[in-house]
């Protein structure tokens, strides 16, 4: 029996602890069944998955690598580190498994449009991605302050032939674009697809979000199966909504030798209150129609990460915390930053400011361990996008230390 007990609507630990399922409005209601219906089918259906399994392949270029990260490694002298490569999937990054997955779902379910929300534009990238790729219009909902903020982002969602609309409402940047695309959806679903970017949202994008992610995990799995002869003693992930994290935790979960822990952002420090920590900070709440640790104060949500920018998390992480079966722990701006610098110098290799986080935290736990033993670390995306806002963040810390 899995350690993951969660009902047909969603709810994870139903009784003692209940995370996730399903609260919204009527219209919006109709909208999921309708969805939550056609993914139990088509996830059982083989010849969705031969499609998925292509796309996955020829498209994404999976199986990626897990890389022995050996000079690394051999620099901390402790644990072996390996890297569990989804920098190198096509447009750089994890995202790409879910959308391909989910518009594959769409085009199964004959929606005339496709429509999602985005933050720094990442989610909303590889969904104009995989809309260009199958031939379906695109309608981004971005805040109209991110679509300042990342101009060449919006640039590349147009390019690739999608419709950016700008939310104008209050605090105009990722929570606002939430809200539009849920309206715009429960208005328009009877043709209307709503491809959601992360492991949260109602029932059932968790566990639809988790089921195209795990591709993650079961290949790390076989990796290093392959290459060591035995199970990882600890693998890890940066947790923003936590898709990348689920991905790769799902399959271990029921390996009771496996430690899992899962890294959030202390932004400016957890003390500071300005942080996107809501499993090490937060409380049971609800929040964008499911239930979750929600940050004290979503108002100072803040990381050096745009994409873990988000004041709640996944409710199959917040189960995993309640019944002790991961463990999540945080790492902040700083030691991000440094993370990120490391891996670049060492092992040539600059990955997302969002992975650097779970890097820091391998960083300063291989040492604590004994070097016959393994962790895996999900390197979700690759830092080319990061590069000029470190080389800002570089030229400040520069000038402080002149100043001092
Ligand atoms: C969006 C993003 C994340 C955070 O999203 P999760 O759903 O928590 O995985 C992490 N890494 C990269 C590279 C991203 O683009």
């Amino acid at each position: 029996m899995s350690v993951v007990n969660v009902t047909k609507d969603g709810v994870f630990g139903p009784g003692e602890h209940d995370f996730g399922g399903s609260y919204v409005p009527e219209g919006l209601r109709k909208a999921l069944d309708k969805l939550d219906a056609a993914f139990q089918y088509y996830k059982n259906d083989e010849q969705f998955e031969r499609e998925f399994d292509y796309y996955l392949r020829e498209y994404i270029g999976r199986p990626n690598p897990l890389y022995y990260a050996e000079r690394l490694t051999r620099e901390l002298g402790g644990a072996k580190i390996y890297l569990k490569r989804e920098d190198l999937n096509h447009t750089g990054a994890h995202k790409i498994n879910n959308t391909v997955g989910q518009v594959l779902l769409a085009k199964r379910m004959n929606a005339g449009r496709v429509i999602a929300e985005t933050g720094a534009g990442q989610h909303g990238v590889a969904t104009a991605t995989v809309c260009a790729l199958f031939d379906i219009p695109c309608t981004i909902y971005m805040g109209e302050v991110d679509t300042q903020r990342q101009a060449l982002n919006v640039f590349r969602m147009q390019m690739l032939g999608a419709e950016v609309i700008a939310a104008k409402s209050g605090n105009r940047t990722l929570k606002e674009a939430v809200d539009e695309a849920l309206m715009d959806y429960a208005e328009n679903y009877e043709d209307t697809f709503y491809l959601l970017g992360s492991a949260v949202g109602p029932h059932p994008f968790p566990l639809m979000v988790r089921h195209f992610q795990s591709v993650i995990g079961r290949e790390a799995k076989r990796q290093c199966l392959e290459k060591e002869g035995r199970l990882p003693d600890l693998i890890t992930a940066c947790v923003g909504g936590g898709s990348n994290a689920i991905g790769l935790f799902y399959p271990f979960v029921d390996d009771p030798a496996v430690n899992i822990v899962g890294v959030e952002p202390a932004g400016k420090g957890l003390d500071s209150g300005v942080h996107a920590a809501p499993l090490c900070t937060g409380k049971p709440d609800v929040i964008h129609g499911f239930k979750c640790y929600v940050m004290e104060d979503a108002e100072n949500c803040h990381s050096i990460a745009a994409g873990l920018d988000y004041p709640g998390v996944g409710p199959e992480h917040s189960y995993y915390k309640a019944i002790g079966r991961a463990e999540y722990t945080s790492i902040d701006d700083e030691q991000a930053l440094n993370a990120f610098l490391t891996l670049s110098k060492t092992e040539g290799i600059i990955p997302a400011l969002e992975s650097s986080h779970a890097i820091a935290y391998a960083m300063e736990t291989a040492p604590k361990m004994d070097k016959d033993q393994i962790i895996i670390v999900s390197l979700s995306g690759r830092g080319d996008k990061d590069v000029a806002q470190v080389f800002d963040m570089l030229k400040a810390r520069e000038g402080e230390l002149q100043n001092a």
